[in-house]
């Protein structure tokens, strides 16, 4: 004889329907998962989104500030940026100036009702006769490429010269990017020939924009300096801090002048213009960078010492081209950029 069966008790109806749930859930999840890599793998067809998979296992995002605005805009944009570049450090580098200034004005820092001009034209090579935004975009581009090699996803504001981009809207490209730290490039000039070396500029700590990221800005200040200094063997001018600088206030995150020498030096000029010189240049930016970040920083020079006094050809020589060079007024590059 069969044994009635009991019925099941409360405790046990109870673990059969939270079985059942427990199912459906399950389901739901897979289904769930399967919709965002459907929706995921359509935005990377659809182009908005460009990954570069060469020069590091973990790859490399790249956009230009034009392209990354659509994208890094919206809130969606930057999570699956942020997503996809999963360890990834995002750096923006800013190539200082551009070919043509532009003198209309914008707001010093956000609020302020103090203006100077949106973006200036910068310095010239006294010796070589380099405009100093072609010198600032071409390190630029060799920091970019050096900064991707070590696995860092890099935004740049600008990579041509014929552009209208104001300091601040430089800076809003680093905030919208949400960026690990904010590299600005630059190149000095001072009414006394005789000063070199490199500077470095960040805000101080009592800014009231954005002063309570002085220790992070001043860390990578510091850092870059010491390297680039050291890749190089060009003097070290110190870490200049102050809050004149309309791209350092506007920034909401980690950022840095590179003021990498002075264009009214005649040997520091020169060096600049040398190919050699300048990726060692951007060899120790980006060592400064890893410094920052507490990578280990690399010790293999990419290139050897440079001798520049006798690679790198003078554009213009003779008492004529100096004489009319030593009339024209120079003032501190970061003097006209406040001005
Ligand atoms: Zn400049």
């Amino acid at each position: 004889m069969i044994p009635a069966q009991a019925e099941p008790g409360l405790f046990h109806k109870w673990v059969i329907y939270m079985r059942r749930r427990l199912r459906i859930c399950r389901i739901f999840i897979a289904w769930s998962v399967l919709a965002a890599t459907i929706i995921l793998a359509a935005i990377f067809l659809s182009g908005n989104i460009a990954v570069v998979t060469s020069g590091s296992s973990s790859g490399n995002i790249s956009a230009g500030c034009r392209d990354s605005d659509n994208v890094l805009t919206g809130m969606a944009g930057r999570f699956i940026l942020k997503a996809l570049a999963a360890e990834a450090r995002t750096v923006v580098i800013d190539p200082g100036h551009q070919l043509r200034g532009d003198s209309s004005k914008e707001s010093v820092a956000p609020g302020s009702s103090e203006t100077k001009a949106r973006v200036t034209g910068g310095t010239t090579g006294v010796y070589t006769g380099v405009p100093e935004y072609q010198l600032n975009l071409d390190v630029s581009l060799l920091l970019q490429a050096e900064l991707q090699s070590r696995g860092y996803n890099v935004i740049m504001c600008r990579t041509s010269n014929d552009v209208n981009i104001s300091n601040s809207e430089r800076a809003m490209i680093a905030n919208n990017a949400a960026a690990d730290a904010f590299v600005r490039i630059h190149a000095n000039g001072s009414e006394d020939p005789g000063v070199n070396g490199i500077m470095t500029i960040c805000q101080t700590a009592s800014n009231p924009y954005n002063g309570a990221l002085f220790d992070r800005s001043y860390s990578l200040s510091s850092m870059i300096l010491e390297h680039a200094a050291a890749a190089t063997g060009a003097a070290k001018q110190g870490v200049w801090q102050t809050d004149t600088m309309s791209g350092i206030n506007w920034a909401q995150v980690p950022v840095t002048i590179v003021e990498m020498g002075y264009m009214s030096n005649k040997d520091e000029d020169i060096r600049m213009s040398d190919p050699a010189y300048r990726q060692l240049m951007a060899w120790g930016i980006a060592n400064g960078i890893d410094a920052y970040f507490g990578t280990e920083v690399s010790s293999a020079s990419p290139v050897p010492a440079p001798m520049p006094e006798q690679n790198v050809p003078v554009r213009a020589s003779g008492d004529g081209f100096l004489k009319k060079k030593a009339n024209i007024r120079l003032k501190r590059d970061v003097l006209a950029e406040i001005a």
